[in-house]
C-alpha cells in the first residue's frame, strides 16, 4: 500500500467513526524523510507532528512540510523552547508551568502568540510526562498570565492497550475534562482541540470526541527503530 492508499483508508475510517464532525488526521512523520512525509501532505494529511527538535529542524531545511501546518508532539526540553516558538504552528506536548512560562517569554520576545495543547498524563503513568488531572485547573489559571500563548486544548497518550478498545476508558475521561474546562473561563484558553488517538485506536478515540488524532504508522507503514540513517 502507498502512502497515499493508506491516507486515503484512515481517512474513510475517521469519516466513518466520526459521522460528520470534523477532525484532523496528523501524521506522525518521526523517523520518516521528507520525501515520505511530502507524500502524506500531497495525499491531503491535514498537518504535519514531529516528536525530536532536531529532526524537525532538519527534514524543515529540507522542505518537508511545505503547504502543511506544523506540530511538535514529543516532549520537549527546556532548553529546545527556542528552536520551536513562532516555526511550529502548534506545540501539542506542553507538560509543565516552567514551559508555558519558557515558551510565553520566547514567543513575546518574537512578537507571535505560540499555540500550545497542554498534555495530560491520564493514565497517571510515572514514567509519561504531562500534567495531573488534578494539576490542571493551576496551569489553566496562570495560563492567563501569559498572554503570548494560547491554549487551544489538550492531548493525551493513553496507557499501551493490551486489548482492542483498552483505551477507550482513558479517552472518555479526557473528553469528560475537555468539556469541562470549555465551560469555565479562563484567560488566554479556548478547548479548540482535543488530540489523542493512535494507528491503533483512533476511531475509538473519535468516538470520544478526539477532533485531532496523530497517526504514524498506518500512515508510513512501521518504524524501523533498528535502523537510523
Ligand atoms: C509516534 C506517535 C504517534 C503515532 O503513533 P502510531 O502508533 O505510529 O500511529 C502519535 N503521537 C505521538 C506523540 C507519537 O509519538
Amino acid at each position: 500500500m502507498s502512502i497515499a492508499e493508506n491516507v486515503a483508508a484512515i481517512r474513510a475510517r475517521i469519516d466513518a467513526a466520526a459521522q460528520g464532525r470534523r477532525v484532523l488526521l496528523v501524521a506522525a512523520s518521526k523517523m520518516n524523510d521528507a520525501a515520505a512525509v511530502r507524500e502524506a501532505i500531497a495525499a491531503g494529511v491535514d498537518a504535519c507532528g514531529e516528536n525530536r527538535v532536531q529532526e524537525l529542524l532538519e527534514k524543515n531545511a529540507q522542505g518537508a512540510y511545505a503547504g502543511a501546518p506544523l506540530h511538535f508532539i514529543g516532549h520537549l526540553q527546556k532548553n529546545k523552547v527556542k528552536y520551536l516558538v513562532g516555526t511550529v504552528d502548534l506545540i501539542e506536548s506542553v507538560d509543565s508551568v516552567e514551559l508555558l512560562r519558557m515558551i510565553d517569554a520566547r514567543a513575546r520576545k518574537l512578537g507571535v502568540t505560540q499555540d500550545v495543547l497542554l498534555e495530560v498524563n491520564i493514565g497517571g503513568e510515572a514514567a509519561k510526562s504531562g500534567f495531573e488531572p488534578s494539576a490542571l485547573p493551576e496551569a489553566l489559571e496562570i495560563s492567563g498570565e501569559f498572554s503570548s500563548l494560547k491554549v487551544r486544548g489538550l492531548m493525551a497518550i493513553p496507557p499501551v492497550a493490551e486489548a482492542s478498545g483498552a483505551s477507550r476508558p482513558y479517552f472518555a475521561r479526557m473528553r469528560e475534562l475537555f468539556i469541562d474546562i470549555g465551560a469555565k473561563k479562563y484567560d488566554n484558553v479556548s478547548m479548540d482541540f482535543l488530540s489523542m488517538g493512535m494507528s491503533g485506536d483512533f476511531e475509538d478515540a473519535i468516538r470520544e470526541s478526539a477532533n485531532v488524532v496523530r497517526v504514524g504508522s498506518a500512515i508510513f507503514g512501521p518504524r524501523n527503530y533498528g535502523e537510523r540513517t
